[in-house]
Formats: structure tokens, C-alpha cells, sequence
């Protein structure tokens, strides 16, 4: 992942500081790193303590759905009572990812969807049991 999809700008690998600043650290993201597109500043964070991308560098609309998507997911599996261990298991079988890929750091805008709709649809049904 060298060019940038969106826009055909050079990516580079950077500290998660030099985009969050001050904050990185508060976000727990000091030690971070983060592939970032020069021109139109796409990007997409890497798995914990690596530089290896989570997925596709995304431009601000898909960085919210990605953000949405995490907040839908989180507060669904909290409210479960699932670990987030097991929480993760269910999406990647759910999804059809293996584990290494389900991250949704990564996600493109059809899975966050995807997503989204599982966790409603599975709430529903819980719900109506
Ligand atoms: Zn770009």
C-alpha cells in the first residue's frame, strides 16, 4: 500500500503523534502507528504495537462509518455481556473473516453496514425471544 486510492497520493507510515499530537497519548496511541495519505490525508491505523495496516488507508466519510460502526458494536456486545474476545469471534463468524481480519479499523463501507445490521438484527431477535 504505496499510493492512495482516493487520490493517487504517496503513503506513508507514521507516528500515531505526528497526526493526534499532544492527544495521541491520552488516546493511548503513543505508540502507535498509522498509514497516511500525503495529499488528501486518508488513513488507517495499524493492528496493536505493529505496522501492519488494518485495512484500506479510508477518506473521512468512511473514517466515521468506521468510528460508528465501533460505537454500534461496542455498546452491543457490552450490553450482551460478552467479552470483547468473544464479541470478536462472533463478528469474524458472522462476517465470514477470519480473526486476523476482523477488525474494523479496516472495514470498508459494506461491512460497516453489515455489521451494523447484524448487531440490530440480533437484538431483535434476543429481544422478541
Ligand atoms: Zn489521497
Amino acid at each position: 500500500m504505496k499510493i492512495c486510492r482516493y487520490c493517487g497520493g504517496v503513503i506513508r507510515l507514521v507516528p500515531a503523534s505526528s497526526i493526534y499530537g499532544e492527544s495521541a497519548e491520552r488516546l493511548g496511541m503513543s505508540e502507535e502507528w498509522l498509514y497516511q495519505c500525503q495529499n488528501c490525508n486518508a488513513r488507517v491505523g495499524c493492528h496493536k504495537g505493529t505496522k501492519r495496516p488494518l485495512g484500506n488507508v479510508a477518506n473521512e466519510v468512511l473514517r466515521l462509518k468506521r468510528m460508528e460502526t465501533h460505537q454500534i458494536f461496542d455498546g452491543f456486545w457490552k450490553k450482551k455481556g460478552m467479552s470483547r474476545t468473544k464479541a470478536y469471534r462472533w463478528l469474524a463468524e458472522q462476517m465470514g473473516l477470519p480473526e486476523t481480519m476482523a477488525h474494523i479499523g479496516g472495514f470498508e463501507m459494506e461491512q460497516c453496514q453489515q455489521l451494523i445490521e447484524l448487531c440490530r438484527k440480533e437484538k431483535r431477535e434476543r429481544s422478541s425471544a
